[in-house]
């Protein structure tokens, strides 16, 4: 796997070089809503530390920071009205995932029913 790059966009988010419509922040992770939302709530998730996929998130990550990650997930989910509707999180991972931003994120949609799990 290629080295985590600084300069990716939610890196400079993180860095506060670049502003985001903040959900959720605390000491390990941050929430902001998407720039180009496919849902009436679509939020991304986000580890502060420097993971660039899922897979890295899960083998560097410690447990606080993987716990205390999906708690946020749980607490999104609440916040927003998902729980009961129900929502889809996504995490693109790679070139043929489709991932487009190399710092791991998992995408949080709902509001509306999202549709089938993969077009084509
Ligand atoms: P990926 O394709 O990597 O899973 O998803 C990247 C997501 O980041 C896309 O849904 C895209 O709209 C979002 N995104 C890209 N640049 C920015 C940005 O500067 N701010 C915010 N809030 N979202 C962004």
């Amino acid at each position: 796997m290629s080295a985590y790059d600084e300069n990716n966009i939610f890196a400079k988010i993180l860095k506060g070089e670049i502003p985001c419509d903040k959900v959720y922040e605390d000491e390990n992770v941050l929430a902001f809503k998407d720039i180009a939302p496919q849902a009436p709530v679509h939020i991304l998730v986000i580890p502060k530390g420097q993971y660039i996929s899922i897979m890295d998130f899960g083998v560097k990550a410690s447990p606080e920071e993987i716990k205390g990650f999906f708690e946020v997930v749980n607490k999104i989910v609440e916040e927003q009205g998902l729980k009961n509707e129900g929502f889809r999180s996504i995490a693109n991972t790679g070139l043929n995932g489709g991932q487009e931003v190399p710092h791991f994120h998992l995408h949080i949609l709902g509001g509306r029913q999202i549709g089938p799990m993969v077009s084509q």
